[in-house]
């Protein structure tokens, strides 16, 4: 069973967010400021931590700040203020994995706990996996059923940004100004072939690419 930590001063949100996810089959706590929130991350592992940033005392950004700095990366749902655009910015900036803004939707919100859930599962703690094939950013290696793969930096780098964004459409834009830069000119021809040869060394039938989908005029998705 997935264990969700929620950190929320408000009752009437905590309390409802509790009752969703615990309907949902998660095993739910549920902590109201940000020294005992900071205390149950140290004495208890979690899956997922559903974070305010206006807390009373220790805020929200507090305890995101001291959690990566001690190592801790367990992933992490903002639940920010309408308007706060900057908030948004700083928490992604400190390493949370998403946002949702108030007042949210029970349906976003569990949507988006899946999102990351799912996206955390294929994050082993020494890297990506998908299918037979496992990659590892620290090392920058590629392996399929325990063999090196041979790929290029670029290569490695729009694989990463895949694995970073499963599920997400990335356009050739996105993928652009990701991979090589905001002010870089790259004719699309060029993504093109870079993801064809990353599709022909970790796809099992690279002509009908089950991870790497395109999707017709809006660009690739990781699917898995
Ligand atoms: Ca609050």
């Amino acid at each position: 069973m997935k264990r969700i930590l929620i950190v929320e001063d408000e009752p009437v949100i905590a309390i409802a967010l509790q009752d969703d996810l615990e309907a949902e089959g998660y095993e739910v706590e549920a902590v109201s400021d940000g020294a005992t929130a900071a205390s149950r991350l140290r004495d208890s592992s979690w899956d997922l931590v559903l974070l305010d940033v206006m807390l009373p005392g220790k805020d929200g950004f507090t305890v995101l700040r001291e959690m990566r700095k001690s190592g801790n990366r367990t992933p992490v749902i903002l639940l920010t203020a309408r308007g706060q655009e900057q908030d948004r910015i700083t928490g992604l900036s400190l390493g949370a994995d998403d946002y949702v803004t108030k007042p949210f939707s029970r349906k976003e919100l569990l949507l988006r706990v899946q999102a990351v859930l799912r996206r955390s599962a294929g994050k082993a703690a020494d890297g990506y996996s998908f299918g037979d094939v496992k990659v590892d950013p620290t090392r920058g290696e590629v392996r399929r059923a325990g063999k090196p793969v041979d790929v290029t930096a670029l290569e490695f780098k729009i694989l990463l940004l895949f694995l970073e964004n499963r599920g997400k459409v990335l356009s050739i834009d996105t993928i652009t100004q990701r991979i090589w830069g905001a002010d870089t000119f790259q004719s699309d021809r060029v993504v093109y072939t870079h993801i064809n040869n990353l599709r022909g060394k970790v796809e099992p039938l690279p002509q009908q690419p089950k991870y790497i989908v395109s999707v017709r005029g809006m660009g690739y998705r990781f699917d898995g």
